[in-house]
């Protein structure tokens, strides 16, 4: 069966096919500037790229673009779309009601729409791109995947927070926790990788990219993530804060006269390695200007390194131990200077690697030194396989 996969925002949308049968992707498409000027559809087949540029005024005619790209006579990879047995969909945020991916149906899209309070700028986008798909497939069956449903596992300790229990009870203001799907897939590779079961370990998958997120997996389950009810907790990011007394707020709000979307603002987009260095976002000036001498870079560095050794250390207190530490995503896949900096000094724990294994970008490895105890990986992440294999078991149970 070929499956689609669709991840949608505010005013783009990514899609890959994907043959079953051997779990190649036939194509890859980025859909960029919905419903504002200059929509552009960029398709990759074999690193050969199509490219459309046409006015897209919403999801639903921007679907219909990816349908026609997929289906081109000299372009696409499919002869018609009847080809395409199912579509899977990436939905940010699916609350406590979804603890695993599902079938769309009516009732399901009633719930994400409950969500958006939780995801206000997500999951009414995932909607627009479930709707839209529903429209010009109606007779495809659809699953949604939800970035939150692999941390559901977590104990009440784990996602309550220290305010009163009131606002939970009421408002389900807790924590949620994302990346699910790339935690997920990263944990269960990593086991497979060293042959074990993962239900035998005790693992923490390392997510670092934009957006940052450790999880501890403990055997098989998540039982603590560092981001919260929103991605705005945990590490330092490109340009998220992470952990703050939540008083700075007051403290600045007060001071600078603005109100808290502003601050809420400062502390999504101008935050984290671009607003302690000044310099950007990417870790690849941040590290850059740090090895020209710029000292507010090497802050911003130093601070991201900080924050998931002491992530590292704290989950393996919490699962009494840990067995593999895997690295994924942008930073967690290509960054060896940060890797090697964050294992520095980890003997104590049983964990070494080897620094010239740790050279690898973006391939699956074992850094691990031959002595360490705890294994050290770098395991690429791929949420649209995890999206893809979701899809393809619900639909042939259904
Ligand atoms: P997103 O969260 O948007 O999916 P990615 O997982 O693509 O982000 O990660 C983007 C981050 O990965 C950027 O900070 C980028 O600088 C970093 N990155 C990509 N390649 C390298 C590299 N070779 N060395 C260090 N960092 C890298």
């Amino acid at each position: 069966m070929k499956i689609l996969i669709v991840n949608a925002g505010s005013s783009s949308l990514k899609y890959q096919l994907i043959d079953m049968d051997d779990e190649k992707t036939l194509a890859k498409g980025l859909i960029e500037r919905i419903g504002i000027e200059g929509s552009k559809l960029t398709q990759r087949v074999d690193g050969e790229k199509f490219i459309v540029e046409t006015p897209m005024k919403n999801h639903v005619v921007a679907s219909e673009h990816m349908l026609k790209a997929l289906t081109d006579e000299k372009h696409g990879v499919v002869k018609n779309m009847d080809e395409i047995g199912a579509v899977g969909h990436r939905v940010l945020h699916g609350g406590e009601k979804f603890t695993a991916s599902v079938i769309i149906s009516e009732p399901v899209i009633e719930a994400i729409k409950e969500n958006i309070p939780l995801g206000p700028l997500h999951n009414p986008a995932n909607l627009m791109g479930i709707q839209a798909c529903q429209e010009v497939m109606p007779n495809t069956p659809m699953v949604a995947v939800f970035d939150t449903s692999f941390h559901q596992t977590m104990p009440p300790k784990a996602y309550l927070y220290g305010v009163p229990l009131e606002y939970y009870k009421r408002l389900r203001v807790r924590r949620y926790g994302f990346h699910g799907t790339s935690h997920r897939y990263v944990s269960a590779r990593a086991a497979e990788m060293l042959g074990k079961k993962k239900e035998d370990l005790r693992i923490i998958t390392c997510h670092l990219g934009n957006g940052s997120s450790i999880t501890a997996v403990d055997h098989g389950k998540c039982v603590d993530t560092s981001m919260g009810l929103t991605p705005l907790e945990g590490l330092i990011m490109g340009t998220r804060s992470g952990n703050i007394d939540p008083a700075v707020m007051q403290f600045i709000m007060n001071n600078d006269k603005i109100d808290i979307n502003e601050m809420l603002e400062i502390l999504n987009k101008k935050s984290g390695l671009v607003g302690i260095s000044g310099v950007s976002s990417d870790m690849r000036d941040v590290e850059d200007a740090a090895a020209e001498g710029n000292q507010e870079a090497q802050y911003a560095l130093d601070m991201l390194d900080m924050g998931i050794k002491k992530y590292i250390g704290a989950y393996a207190a919490v699962m009494g131990g840990v067995d593999i530490i895997a690295f994924t995503a942008g930073i967690g896949e290509n960054g060896p200077e940060l890797r090697s900096s964050v294992m520095k000094d980890m003997e104590f724990l049983g964990a070494k690697i080897d620094e010239e294994k740790n050279k690898v970008r973006g391939k699956e490895a074992d850094i691990s030194a031959p002595d360490s105890k705890v294994k050290v990986l770098v395991v690429p992440t791929n949420e649209e396989i995890v999206i893809a294999r979701d899809t393809l078991e619900l639909v042939t149970n259904a």
